[in-house]
Parts: structure tokens; sequence; C-alpha cells
């Protein structure tokens, strides 16, 4: 089956192979230089000189460690839907002190808006969403980052899940303190690790914050990161990470980031024009998402049929997220999609409408 759903996505022979290779303990030195190596390409991916921790979890995982750990006094968390408010969810969830403006589906959020918000000096935690999978937007992180910039006490949090290895993201001159992704959507991975960078603001912050609890803590994770060489506090899943170490290294020095980057804007553009054309695109402001388009369903056609008939011709079809589910219709571009798979898969589409 090909996937087209914003994750988990289709995942490489060579990378399935590599996911199987034998186990090794995870106390040894060939652990901790596989967790080095992954530190490093991490690292060189997202722009950064923070630290990279793993986490055998998915994406929401590390996630929640960033409420626990990272909010003090109390979160705002700018939504731009389903995503972002999970996160505000998970903080109340926590029993932490939170707000949420959500802006309409479609939308982004503004960041003269951002700002009037912060002016205010409540919060010392602040977090968005790079990238909304249930809406198909993409945030301005570049206008939103300098706006974050000027609050040297707020604690600046991304979640990239749906565009890290799609999408460049420049942690470092963005100031992002805590940057949060998982394997299976644009890095074309299985799911079940998720990885973030932290700041060494963030860290001081985790040592000020109590009942951090245990298995998220971002501290322990940190601490036997870099104090414990390369070291996880439990037993991680080392098949992913041969995995995550062999892709990223593709990533980086076969396909190449800028061809990697410039492949999911071609994507994108293929998407967007097919569906300009026959519906309409959700999103409002032309903060386009170069990973995951959303669809309006404007000429009502029947997606539980589609999908059915999809299916028979090998492929798996996504309708709407959440409130959207029947309003909307989805197309993933992520990861290893060509265009020449994404353009087969249209053509079918086009067939059965
Ligand atoms: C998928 C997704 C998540 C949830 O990640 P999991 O890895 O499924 O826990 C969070 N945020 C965004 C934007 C996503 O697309």
């Amino acid at each position: 089956m090909r996937l087209f759903i914003p994750g988990p996505v289709n995942v490489e022979e060579d990378v399935l192979k590599v996911m199987s290779s034998p186990m090794i303990s995870h106390r040894s030195k060939s652990a901790s230089c596989l967790q080095q190596s992954i530190s490093k390409n991490m690292q060189i991916l997202w722009n950064t000189k923070n630290s990279i921790l793993l986490s055998t979890s998915s994406g929401s995982g590390l996630m929640e460690a960033a409420v626990k750990s990272l909010i003090l006094k109390k979160g705002v968390f700018f939504s731009l839907g389903a995503f972002g408010n999970r996160w505000y969810e998970m903080a109340i969830a926590n029993g932490k002190e939170a707000d949420i403006y959500e802006v309409e589906e479609g939308y982004s959020n503004k960041a003269e808006f951002i700002d009037s918000i912060l002016k205010k000096g409540c919060y010392d935690f602040a977090a968005i969403t790079h990238n909304e999978t249930s809406t198909g937007v993409e945030n301005p992180l570049i206008d939103i980052s300098n706006v974050m910039k000027k609050y040297s006490e707020i604690i600046f949090a991304v979640d990239t899940v749906s565009s890290t290895g799609g999408v460049d993201i420049d942690v470092d001159s963005c100031k992002i303190d805590f940057c949060v992704t998982s394997t299976q959507k644009c890095l074309g991975l299985p799911p079940g690790l998720s990885i973030c960078s932290i700041s060494d603001k963030a860290i001081n912050r985790t040592k000020q914050v109590e009942n951090r609890g245990y298995y998220l803590d971002l501290l322990t994770l940190y601490e036997y990161t870099i104090n414990k060489d390369y070291q996880y506090p439990a037993t991680p899943s080392l098949s992913h990470m041969y995995a995550l170490d062999y892709k990223l290294n593709k990533i980086i020095n076969i396909e190449k980031k800028e061809n990697r980057f410039q492949r999911h804007k071609l994507l994108a553009d293929i998407t967007r024009d097919w569906a300009r054309d026959r519906y309409k695109l959700l999103v409002k402001d032309n903060n386009y998402s170069d990973t995951v388009t959303a669809v309006v369903n404007s000429r009502e056609t029947d997606l539980k049929m589609l999908s059915s008939k999809l299916k028979d011709q090998g492929y798996v079809f996504s309708n709407g997220y959440g409130k959207l589910k029947d309003k909307t219709f989805r197309i993933a571009h992520m990861a290893d999609t060509t265009i020449e798979e994404l353009k087969a898969y249209l053509e079918t589409i086009d067939k059965l409408i």
C-alpha cells in the first residue's frame, strides 16, 4: 500500500532493513556512539548547537515533557488547530497554569498579535505549532521568532512534528529553546521515537521546576545524554535509533537538505495546483504547508467511497482531522514521496471523482 496520509509514511526498504539490525547493549560504547552520531546529524538538520535529546515515545511524549519540565509560572499556547490545542490540553492535564489563543481554521498566528499578548508579562513559556497538520498551515516562524526574541524570560517551544525533514528550520537563528519532532512524518521512519533540541536556557529552567516526572523529565534525559556520554536513562528503542542515524546520513549526505526541501516545495506546488482546479484550499492567508495540503470538499465528493476505491488501487487516503473530518480531506506530500508517485496518485483520484 502507498500511504498518502500525514504520518505514518512509507518507509524505504533499506531503512526497514537497518531497523532490523542485531541488538547491542544499551549501556555499550556502541550505543553511545549511535546516539552521538544522531545528535550530530540532528544538529546539522536543525542548524543548531543546542543539545539533542531522544525519547522512546512518539512526538506527543516530548511535547508533554516540555510542559512538565519547562513551565514554571504560566504557559501560553498559540494554536492553529488540533495539535496546538492538544499541547495546551497536556499543560492543563499536568496541572500547569496556561492560556490558549486559537486562530480560526486555515489562518496562521500573527506575530503582532503574539507580541500584544506577551507584552502583558504573565508568561514564562510560549508554544507554537510550526506546521499544523490538520489545516495545512505553516506558521511564519521567522516573524514569530523575531517577536519571541524580545522576551528573554520566555522559553520558546516549537512543534515541528510535521515539518522537520521536509522544511528548513533554523533553530539557532530563530532562538528556539525547545524544538520537537517525531520519526514517522517527514523523516520517513516508522513511529515510536521523538527528538528535541534544547537550549541551555531551557535546561536552566528545568532546574527550577518541581515534579517534572521521571520518564519524560527533560533534565534526566539531558544529564544522561550530555554528562554520561550519550546514554539514555531507560532502554531506548535501539532499532529506531539505527534507522534514524542511517536515514539522517542519507538526508544530509546523499539527497542533501536543500534538494529535499526543494522537492517538498515542488510536491506542495503540484498538489495545490491540482486542488485549486478541482476544489478549494483550506488555507486562507497564503501560509501554505509544504508537507501537507488540506482540501475543502467543495464539490461534495463522497469521501468514504473515494477512500474505499483508492484502497482497491493500493492507496491509503486521508480525510480531514478532528472537526474537519467530513469537511476536508488531506494529501500528505512528505518524506520520500517522489513527483511521479504524487502525480500517479492525483491521476488516480481524477479517475474516481
Ligand atoms: C502528528 C503530530 C503530532 C503528534 O505526534 P505523535 O508523534 O503522533 O505523537 C503533533 N503535532 C503535529 C503538528 C503533528 O502533525
